[in-house]
């Protein structure tokens, strides 16, 4: 029973591999034109770079990681995309990165952790009223 699984899941993940290969030998086609560069940062040194769609696919292959890259200042493998801020320009890290707010931090300045200490502050100005009646 045990035994079945096993070679049943092996030969899944053999099927898998060769799909996986197959694509990737396909796909040498990713534009490799400076309108297809998107920006891209690292959380360890702070390097702020673009990459190309084919230096993307070519730097995603080498890290085996679904979201970051190897810094190419630090070798790191902290390179994370960014987005650029469609009102200021500042480039940030997405939602799915952890520490980030998925928000501007110069358009929005707030923090998500900072709320804890809002809700504090209304309950003492709610209390404040009511001891005020
Ligand atoms: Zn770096
Ligand atoms: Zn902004």
């Amino acid at each position: 029973m045990k035994l079945t699984k096993l070679v049943s899941s092996a030969a899944v993940l053999i099927i898998a591999g060769g799909l996986m290969w197959f694509s990737l030998s396909q796909t040498d086609e990713a534009p490799d034109t400076p309108d297809s560069a998107a920006p891209w940062r690292c959380r360890s040194c702070d390097n702020a770079f673009e990459l190309t769609a084919a230096a993307t696919e070519r730097e995603q292959n080498r890290s085996q990681h679904p979201f970051s890259i190897y810094c190419p200042r630090c070798d790191k493998l902290q390179a994370y995309r960014v987005i650029g801020c469609p009102n200021c320009g500042t480039l940030f890290f997405r939602e799915s990165i952890d520490g980030s707010s998925g928000n501007c931090p110069v358009c929005t300045p707030q923090a998500p952790r900072d709320r804890d200490d809002l809700n504090e502050l209304d309950l003492e100005s709610s209390t404040q009223t009511v001891s005020i009646i």
